[in-house]
C-alpha cells in the first residue's frame, strides 16, 4: 500500500468511526485484544439487529406476541427444555407440560414421577428433576412468583448463568446477556475471536454484553437466538441475509465456518454392558426403576448388567434376572451420554405366563410402555430386543 493510499484509508476509517459513534444508542463493542481483527467501516449494533428481528422474528409456542408481556413460566420452561435439544423436538413436550401444569405452582405441586414420565424421550433427565425442584422452590419459597432479577433467578435449582440471564432479559426486560452455543458462534464470528473455547467464554460473554442495549434487551436476546438458529448456522451460514454481514470480521475474511475456535475434546472412554429384554407369554415386559441417585436416576429400565470399561460378555448371563432360554440379539445398541459412549449387548427371553417378577422388578403390558419414564437408551434397547 502506498503512503497516500494508507492516509486515505485511515481518514475513511476515522470518518466512519465518528459517524457510527455519533449515531449508536448502544455502546460500541471493544475490539478483541488478539490483534487479529481487521478494521471495518461498519460495526455491529443492537439497532441493526433489532430492526432485522422486527421483520423476521420466529413465531414460537412459548414466545409472546409482539408487544405482549412474556410469561416467565413459559420462558423458563422453554429455556430448560431447549438446552441440548431442538425447537422441533421441544414443541410437543412444551405443549403437553403446559396443558397438564398451566402454572409453575401446578408443576411444583406435581409428583416427580409424573414429571419424569412426561419428560421421557427428551433426554438429559437431570433437567427434569431440576425443573421439578425449581417449581417446588418457587411455589414454597416465592409464593408461586418467579424472582425478576438475574441474581434472584440464580438462587433457584437448575438455573445457571445462561438461563438466569435469558429469563431476566426475555421475561423481565432486564439488561442481561444470555450466551448459549448459538450466540457464542455469532459473537465469535462477528469479532473473529481467535481464542478457543472453552477458554474464550468470558471474552465472548463480555463482547455480547457490550452489544446488549438498555432498551429492549429481551428482544435483543431473542434476536441473537434467532440469528444463531436461522442464519448464522454452524455450516454454510447465510451471510447474505444477515443484518451484520458488513461488520462481521469472519465474513470479511471468508473463514466464518472456522469459528468458534475449539480445543479438541478428549472423548470419554466407551463403556459396555448388557440388557435383558424378558417377555412373558401374556405379553408383559419385565422392568425396574433405576436408583434414586446417579445417571438416569429414578428412570425406568429393563434389567441389565453394570456399564463398565472392562465388560466381559462371557459372564453376562450370571447377571440375568431369571433362568430362561436366552437369545443374544444380533448387533448392539449404541448410545452417547454427555461424558461417555455406551455399547449394550441385548439378550432376549420368553418366560411362561404366571412367572413372578424378581425382587425390585415388575411386569408391564406393552401398551403401558409410553406411560413409563424410559430414557432414550432404553427405548432403543427394547426396540432392538424385539427384532426377529
Ligand atoms: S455475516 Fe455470516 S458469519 Fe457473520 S454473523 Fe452473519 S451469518 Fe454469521
Amino acid at each position: 500500500m502506498t503512503l497516500a493510499n494508507g492516509r486515505q484509508r485511515k481518514n475513511k476509517l476515522d470518518v466512519a468511526h465518528k459517524r457510527i459513534s455519533a449515531r449508536a444508542s448502544t455502546p460500541l463493542p471493544t475490539p478483541p485484544p488478539q490483534g487479529g481483527r481487521e478494521q471495518s467501516e461498519s460495526v455491529a449494533t443492537a439497532s441493526t439487529l433489532l430492526a432485522w428481528y422486527d421483520r423476521h422474528r420466529r413465531r414460537l409456542p412459548w414466545r409472546a406476541e409482539n408487544g405482549a408481556r412474556p410469561d416467565p413460566y413459559a420462558v423458563w420452561l422453554s429455556e430448560i427444555m431447549l438446552q441440548q435439544t431442538t425447537v422441533k423436538a421441544v414443541a410437543p413436550y412444551y405443549e403437553r407440560f403446559l396443558s397438564r401444569w398451566p402454572t409453575v405452582s401446578d408443576l411444583g405441586a406435581a409428583m416427580l414421577e409424573d414429571v419424569l414420565k412426561l419428560w421421557a424421550g427428551l433426554g438429559y433427565y437431570a433437567r427434569a428433576r431440576n425443573l421439578h425442584a425449581c417449581a417446588r422452590t418457587i411455589l414454597e419459597n416465592h409464593g408461586g412468583v418467579f424472582p425478576d432479577t438475574e441474581e434472584g433467578l440464580l438462587t433457584l435449582p437448575g438455573i445457571g448463568p445462561y438461563t438466569a440471564a435469558a429469563i431476566a432479559a426475555i421475561a423481565f426486560d432486564r439488561k442481561a446477556s444470555p450466551v448459549d452455543g448459538n450466540i457464542e458462534r455469532v459473537i465469535s464470528r462477528v469479532f473473529a475471536v481467535e481464542e478457543a473455547l472453552p477458554g474464550a467464554k468470558p471474552r465472548i460473554k463480555a463482547l455480547a454484553a457490550t452489544l446488549t442495549p438498555a432498551s429492549r434487551p429481551g428482544d435483543f436476546a431473542q434476536a441473537m437466538m434467532d440469528l444463531g438458529a436461522t442464519i448464522c448456522s454452524p455450516k454454510k451460514p447465510a451471510c447474505s441475509f444477515c443484518p451484520w454481514t458488513e461488520p462481521c470480521v469472519a465474513r470479511q475474511r471468508g473463514n466464518q465456518e472456522t469459528f468458534p475456535r475449539k480445543t479438541p475434546k478428549a472423548e470419554g472412554k466407551k463403556r459396555r454392558g448388557a440388557a435383558f429384554v424378558v417377555m412373558r407369554a401374556d405379553g408383559k415386559l419385565l422392568i425396574r426403576t433405576r436408583p434414586d441417585k446417579g445417571l438416569l436416576a429414578k428412570m425406568t429400565e429393563v434389567p441389565g448388567t453394570e456399564w463398565v470399561h472392562g465388560f466381559d460378555e462371557k459372564t453376562t448371563l450370571n447377571d440375568a434376572p431369571l433362568k430362561a432360554k436366552w437369545h443374544r440379539v444380533v448387533g448392539v445398541v449404541n448410545h452417547v451420554f454427555t461424558h461417555f459412549p455406551l455399547e449394550l449387548a441385548v439378550y432376549r427371553a420368553q418366560v411362561p405366563k404366571g412367572t413372578r417378577a424378581p425382587k425390585g422388578m415388575r411386569w408391564i403390558a406393552f401398551d403401558e410402555i409410553d406411560g413409563e419414564a424410559f430414557p432414550n437408551v432404553m427405548r432403543k434397547v427394547i426396540a432392538h430386543g424385539m427384532k426377529v
